[in-house]
């Protein structure tokens, strides 16, 4: 039979797992041992609702066989098994862990190839580091013919018919002979073998069974041994979550996460709960360091593992995890929850409620100790996931803003320190009234925006808001503190002294004309023009008056089957009083209203693009910006 090759990317893969100098091969062997875990999940997942598999729960095993001589190492499992495509797909291809970039700067074989094993946990490929040969012998659930896929590694693979007895799949791998440096007959050793299960795969929840011989004292003698051979169960298949919590490393969590949860990275925090009295359960959750690639689109699902009595009995249970947590990986096993339980009776379940309410008041506990205990992992933690936190604070008409307004966080106009509401209200001084913010789209343009120095200027710190969820989650806050949340480009901004209020508010008396022509002059729209004495240099800024703000009017004309220029802020042109442009204009009011209509357009356009708005007329700005400079 023609050899098949493997497609391109698997077979780098695969060279670069035969030619391995990755100094932690031992790791292929959790690889297959998770493997087989999963197959027997499958076919167990289906016996609950297919009746023609009949292998009890008590039944399923993995069993791992040594034979020295031959230096061959066996696999085997009752699980699923594969059919002859899935031997094709499944082995044929890298696994769909993801898009692998093997253009990796040859000088750095070494650490591309630990960081490629080390992220992707490259699973039944890992296997080559230790063999010269592979058979995997399998046999699907309800089919009569098995196969056999065989490869040598790059040059390809082979798949035949072969004679397999029952369902399951049986990994007989040829060590490799010894080198000076690596002892590939180790892998041939059953204490090295059951110290490694014990090791990797001692929560495997089916028996890991290997004949293991060992020297035993002979009946009826203190002196003599013998050699005894028995059959032996090498895992304790004691859930990692029902182990003592002194018992269990940080490493151990870690590789429990990583493995189950398909991460590269160790989980940022790890949360054990046990409670008693009410519901009973366990729960085991990850807080992962970075966000999963499709965190933010639609197919991610949130959910929790549920289990009863340390048997899965769903894979991801939405329920258990409010939206704004839904970063949150683990499980929770409960012996108050019954096997047979439907999905739709669990959205009724009562106790599934009580464990979802004190899953979630367990996360926001842990979140805001490490908010307060361990402020660096708190940072990583909410660039990974603060947006969603946010939108939490949003969602529901702002029903959860108890739990969330404490955990959120801001850049402001002090320092580059991301800081909660709690800490910006601390600081706040006694005259200060609100809680100011500005939006944009960086903390550069924001911190540029003439209305900002201003609030600046007069001691007041103020919170950049960068995202489009900020401004609504704000708003839907309304108050933190009994402080109120004021956009500082919005018109009823409060901060001049009734001295300037009086003083300023004859100003715009007075220019009533002139400030009308200048509205008439710029014709966009405009809710309207006018005088401001609270600016520091600048010659103008644009603010905006009633609901809608300005960055509230971008988000929102973004957002799908938005219709153009429905939604509208209502803009006022404020010009500084005490700029000379604001006297100039007065004095073309009298002499040349031509040209100050130009004027007006260009002061206008330039608010807007500071504001970070576009300009409608890009062509015509151009063309008086040109006329002038043509003066
Ligand atoms: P991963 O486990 O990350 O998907 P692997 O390369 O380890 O990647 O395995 C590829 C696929 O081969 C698995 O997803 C599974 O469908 C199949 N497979 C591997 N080992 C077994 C097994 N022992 N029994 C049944 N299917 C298996």
């Amino acid at each position: 039979m023609q050899k098949k090759q493997f497609k391109t990317e698997s077979k780098k893969l695969l060279d670069m797992m035969v030619n391995s100098i990755y100094t932690n091969k031992e790791i292929f062997l959790r690889e297959l041992i998770s493997n087989a875990s999963d197959a027997i999940d499958k076919l167990y997942f289906r016996s609950l609702t297919d009746s023609t598999i009949k292998t009890k729960r008590e039944d399923y095993e993995i069993r791992i066989t040594l034979d020295k001589e031959n230096r061959k190492l066996t696999i085997s499992d009752n699980g699923c098994g594969m059919t002859q495509d899935e031997l094709e797909n499944n082995l044929g291809v890298i696994a769909k862990s993801g898009s692998f970039d093997f253009k990796n700067d040859p000088q750095n074989k070494e650490k591309s190839e630990i960081d490629i094993i080390g992220q992707f946990g490259v699973g039944f490929y890992s296997a080559f580091m230790v063999a010269d040969n592979i058979l995997v012998k399998s046999r699907a659930h309800g089919a009569d013919t098995a196969y056999v896929w065989e490869s040598s590694g790059a040059d390809g693979y082979t798949i035949k018919e072969c004679d397999k007895a029952g369902t399951g799949t049986d990994i007989i791998i040829t060590i490799k002979e010894d080198t000076e440096d690596v002892k590939y007959s180790d892998y041939l050793d059953d204490y090295k073998i059951s110290t490694l299960i014990r090791k990797y795969s001692d929560y495997i929840r089916y028996p890991i069974r290997m004949m293991t011989s060992s020297q035993k004292l002979k009946e009826g003698s203190d002196k003599e041994y013998e050699t005894v051979t028995e059959d032996k169960t090498l895992n304790s298949m004691i859930p990692l979550w029902k182990k003592n919590a002194k018992d269990v490393t940080d490493e151990e969590y870690a590789n429990f996460y990583k493995e189950k949860f398909y991460d590269y990275e160790d989980p940022i925090k790890v949360i054990r709960q046990k409670t008693e009295g009410g519901v009973n359960f366990e729960a085991l959750m990850f807080i992962p360091s970075h966000a999963p690639f499709n965190y933010y689109s639609k197919d991610y699902e949130k959910g929790l593992q549920l289990y009863s009595s340390g048997v899965l009995i769903m894979d991801k249970c939405k329920d258990l995890l409010p939206d704004y947590f839904s970063f949150v990986r683990g499980l929770v096993d409960s012996s108050d929850l019954s096997l047979n339980i439907s999905r739709e009776m669990l959205q009724q379940d009562r106790q599934l409620k009580a464990i979802a309410k004190a899953v979630e008041k367990k996360i926001v506990s842990e979140l805001k100790k490490m908010l307060e205990n361990e402020r660096e992992n708190y940072n990583k933690f909410y660039s990974a996931f603060g947006t969603q936190l946010k939108w939490g604070l949003y969602s529901d008409f702002g029903m959860h803003k108890d739990v969330l307004a404490d955990l959120v966080m801001f850049k402001t106009s002090e320092g580059d320190e991301l800081k909660t509401l709690k800490e910006y209200v601390g600081k706040m001084t006694e005259d200060q009234k609100n809680i100011y913010f500005a939006t944009g789209d960086s903390v550069e343009k924001i911190s540029l925006l003439p209305q900002v120095e201003s609030v600046i200027s007069r001691g007041y710190e103020v919170l950049y808001l960068t995202e489009d969820v900020d401004e609504f989650a704000l708003q839907v806050l309304g108050v933190y503190n009994d402080k109120a949340f004021v956009n500082v480009c919005k018109d009823n901004i409060d901060l001049a002294t009734d001295e300037e209020k009086e003083s300023i508010k004859k100003e715009n008396e007075d220019a009533k004309e002139l400030l009308d022509f200048l509205k008439e002059s710029i014709n966009d729209n405009l809710h309207s023009v006018k005088f401001t004495n609270t600016l520091k240099d600048h010659p103008a800024c644009l603010s905006s008056e009633g609901e809608i703000s300005m960055g509230m009017e971008k988000t929102l004309n973004k957002m799908p089957g938005a219709e153009e220029g429905v939604i509208r802020a209502e803009l006022v042109l404020e010009i500084n009083i005490n700029h000379p442009i604001a006297q100039k204009m007065k004095d073309m009011f009298e002499t040349d209203k031509d040209e100050l209509k130009k004027y007006a357009k260009i002061l206008y356009a330039q608010a807007r693009l500071i504001s970070g708005l576009s300009v409608d007329n890009p062509s015509e700005l151009g063309n008086l910006v040109c006329d002038l400079m043509l003066k």
